[in-house]
């Protein structure tokens, strides 16, 4: 199934279509490494067509264990240290994962089923978050995990491309097979005409502001259904994400706003009184057993599936890309010849 495929020559201009999380992630290494490197965005500086502009942005390894697969976790791991190497602000005091009384049993499993956490009383819980004092029994505090701004972070990533000698091209939207040297394809669900199996999995979350209540890190409510979490942001705004459907519209449906809705004034019921700012919803781009590939072509590279786990992991493809690139080292659990 897997064939041998020749390895680009290393010093071939390197053309990354689509400036998304994994876009960006492999021209910043690319171009760090000494390459010269070109990203091609459809959109304009705004984002708005990525997947990336609507994400949570979550680094959290050890939670997202409870439901996928250990690659996740492992790319996830390798992928903390370059957020933390390439951007040292990013946030890492953890998140909490609390339930009400009739999650219960869902709670327990969650704390079973992951590693990597802590548990904290009542009264831990309310000195680590003051705003949560009386709301819960207890939680599960992931205290090695970390949180980005998507919005805040994707400029940066590319403010730090053109540092490293990379050039973007916004409003570009090449078509692969006229670009010479190396093509990395990084344009998300919209490379579904290579891409057929890619599907698109659609992420509901709303914007909400509120001075009343605090918080210093993502707090996930266990919910039957979805992991629902209240995220928050600079500026008294919190982000209630994220529905996760097997459908591809845009726009947020009335049930999925009231889950959210719920999910946040099950946190802390001072949301009743936040303004709503934004509903929104993005595509995650998934293969079928919703795991990342890197599917490698002579120099025709192909980098998607990253479904909810873009920002976790797009850092640790990047480096993976890199080392085919520069070293012919193949990654078999990530990477296919075709
Ligand atoms: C509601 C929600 C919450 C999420 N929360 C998290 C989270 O907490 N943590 C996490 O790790 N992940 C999260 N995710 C998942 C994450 O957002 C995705 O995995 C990630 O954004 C996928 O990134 P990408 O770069 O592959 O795709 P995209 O971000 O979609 O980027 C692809 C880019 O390619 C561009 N493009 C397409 N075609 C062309 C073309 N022909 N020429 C030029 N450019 C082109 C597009 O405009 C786009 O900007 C969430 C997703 C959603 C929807």
């Amino acid at each position: 199934m897997y064939q041998s495929s020749k390895i680009p020559r290393e010093d071939s201009p390197v053309s990354i279509i689509g400036a998304g999380v994994a876009g960006a992630w492999q021209a910043l290494l690319f171009a760090q490494a000494g390459h010269d490197v070109t990203l091609h965005e459809r959109s304009d500086e705004a984002m708005m067509l990525s997947t990336s502009h609507w994400a949570g942005g979550m680094l959290a390894p050890y939670c997202e264990a409870e439901a996928a697969e250990p690659i996740i976790s492992r790319l996830g791991l390798q992928a903390l240290d370059l957020w933390r190497r390439e951007l040292p602000d990013t946030p890492f005091n953890g998140s909490l994962v609390v339930a009400h009384r009739r999650d219960r049993n869902d709670f327990e499993r969650f704390a079973k089923l992951t590693t990597g956490h802590r548990r904290l009383d009542a009264t831990a819980l309310a000195e680590l978050e003051p705003s949560l004092e009386g709301r819960f029994r207890d939680g599960l505090y992931f205290a090695a995990e970390g949180h980005v701004e998507p919005r805040r972070v994707l400029p940066k990533l590319h403010q730090r491309i053109i540092a490293a000698g990379g050039t973007i091209k916004f409003n570009s939207e090449p078509a692969p097979d006229d670009i010479e040297g190396i093509v990395i394809d990084c344009r998300g669900i919209a490379a579904r005409d290579v891409e057929p199996e890619l599907r698109g999995v659609k992420g509901e979350l709303i914007l909400i502001e509120s001075s009343e209540v605090s918080l210093a890190r993502p707090v996930r409510l266990i919910h039957p259904r979805w992991p629902l979490y209240v995220i928050p942001r600079d500026d008294h705004l919190f982000m209630l994400g994220a529905t996760s459907i097997e459908a591809e519209d845009w726009g947020v449906s009335v049930r999925s706003a009231l889950e959210l809705l719920g999910a946040a004034y099950a946190v802390h019921p001072a949301f009743a009184e936040a303004r709503i700012v934004e509903f929104g919803s993005g595509l995650r781009p998934a293969y079928p057993d919703n795991l990342p590939r890197i599917s490698i072509d002579n120099n025709r590279i192909r980098v998607n599936g990253l479904y909810r786990h873009g920002f976790l992991i797009a850092p640790a493809l990047a480096e993976l890309t890199l080392a085919y690139v520069d070293h012919g080292r193949i990654d078999n659990e990530v990477m296919r010849c075709v």
